[in-house]
């Protein structure tokens, strides 16, 4: 054989085997995609093929509308909408975040947070997010409106941070408002009101041999002068609560003898309303740690209520009990109770159960709020247990100090502490 001849053969032979080869792996493939698809044969494999491509195109274009559906209602928001990935580089932003930062259309995406917001407090924000899973911030942004904005960051369940800004200026400047003119009223109201409370004190014991009609009058003005004394004090104290200047002035404190000190305070009123009070206090509870002041002034606004809301003649008990590392103050009355659809709501601000009811007897619906305002500053709950027509138990519980705070050992270790408020610049884990 010649050459020619045997060069013809091999390449003859490597024709075949790269065919074979072909074959071979085109009919692995085949093999392989019947068994992923469970088809029967190459024509159904295809049938198959075909249909899971056009599946995956309609799928494709579903979550394109849903992206181009998303923006588009973003744009129909006034909060800010900004989106960003898990490298914190903004991957959307609507125009109204865009508005309320100050940016040119569209110069925040593709931008780190820290260039794009121009804020490391909006950033911390969101890093915060990444982290924990969600965070709030309310600052006020370094632009010429210096609006104060509310940011919400919450981490997407599939990647990156969403965050919310909204402008809350003219809210925040309202509630300023409305701070300012009552933290003024109660100002001026609250002279005139202790002048005749004393008036009032000083005539009844003057009229000591009047007629029991005009001694009466005299103890009525009394009892009246002092629910206005008692609103005021609660109009000032809320103004303080929500401009969170409400200071903690934190000392050990027994509460047995909060309990015993208010509820003398309290006994003339009570006795004036034909009501009688009664103790019920253990020999010894440990201290909590907690403001003495504020803290009675809790008890001082259950019991105002348990007099205003019972019939004459019965009796209040106040009682005071340690349970599982809390120390619970209680106050029991045989008033008219609260409505079970009513209990949930109590002790929100301004809230009172149907005015009717309690028609002369009505305070501001701030006493409860107040109350819980103080509890949940000092980390204990309130709560009450009432059925209507038999009475209620008012309870707030606080936690026991930790050990080595205990009074003797805390000399001078009275401490400060501010009441959770609003505050700028503040950034919170949600
Ligand atoms: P108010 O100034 O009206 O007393 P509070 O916030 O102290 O405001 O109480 C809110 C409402 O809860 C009251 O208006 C009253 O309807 C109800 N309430 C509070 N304490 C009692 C009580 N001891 N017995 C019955 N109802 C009560």
């Amino acid at each position: 054989m010649d050459a020619v001849s045997v060069l013809f053969i091999v390449g003859l032979a490597i024709l075949f085997a790269w065919a074979l080869a072909v074959s071979i792996t085109r009919g692995r493939v085949i093999e392989r995609l019947r068994d992923a698809t469970g088809a029967g044969d190459a024509d159904e494999v295809e049938r198959r093929v075909r249909s899971a491509l056009e599946s995956a195109d309609a799928a494709r274009w579903d979550a394109e509308q849903v992206i181009h559906d998303t923006g588009y209602l973003s744009e129909l928001l006034t909060a800010g909408v900004v989106r960003l990935r898990d490298d914190l580089t903004v991957e959307s932003a609507n125009s109204a975040a865009h508005v309320m930062l100050e940016r040119r259309p569209g110069t925040m995406v593709g931008r780190s947070a820290l260039e794009a917001f121009v804020d490391p407090r909006i950033e911390a924000v969101a890093r915060t997010a990444m982290e924990f899973g969600s965070a709030n911030g309310e600052l006020t942004v370094r632009s010429s409106s210096a609006a104060t904005v509310t940011v919400r960051a919450r981490r997407s369940p599939v990647s990156g941070v969403w965050l919310v800004l909204e402008d809350v200026s003219e809210l925040r400047r309202l509630q300023r408002i409305r701070a300012e003119f009552i933290d003024n009223l109660s100002h001026e109201l609250r002279t005139p009101l202790t002048t005749i409370s004393l008036l009032a004190e000083t005539a009844g014991r003057d009229a000591e041999s009047a007629s029991p009609r005009l001694r009466e009058r005299i103890a009525k003005i009394e009892v009246e002068t002092g629910h206005l004394i008692q609103m005021v004090n609660e109009l000032l104290d809320l103004s303080k609560i929500e401009s969170g200047t409400a200071a903690l002035l934190l000392d050990d404190v027994d509460l047995v003898d909060v309990a015993r000190a208010n509820t003398e305070r309290l006994r003339p009123f009570a006795e004036r309303q034909g009501l009688r009070l009664a103790l019920e206090l253990p020999d010894h509870v440990p201290p909590v740690r907690g403001d003495e002041d504020r803290l009675g002034q809790v008890l001082i606004n259950l019991l105002h209520n348990a007099v205003k809301f019972s019939p004459n003649g019965g009796e209040i008990v106040v009682g005071v009990r340690e349970d599982e590392g809390e120390v619970v103050v209680w106050v029991r009355d045989p008033g008219i109770g609260v409505p079970r659809a009513d209990i949930a709501r109590i002790f929100e601000r301004f809230y009172k159960v149907d005015r009717a009811r309690v028609r002369g007897r009505g305070g501001t619906g701030l006493g409860l709020s107040i109350a819980r305002h103080v509890v949940e500053m000092h980390g204990g709950r309130i709560w009450v247990e009432s059925e209507e027509g038999e009475g209620s138990t008012f309870s707030f519980a606080v936690p026991v100090a930790p050990l080595g705070t205990v009074a003797g050992s805390a000399s001078g270790a009275a401490g400060e502490a501010t009441a959770p408020a609003q505050k700028d610049d503040s950034v919170a884990p949600a």
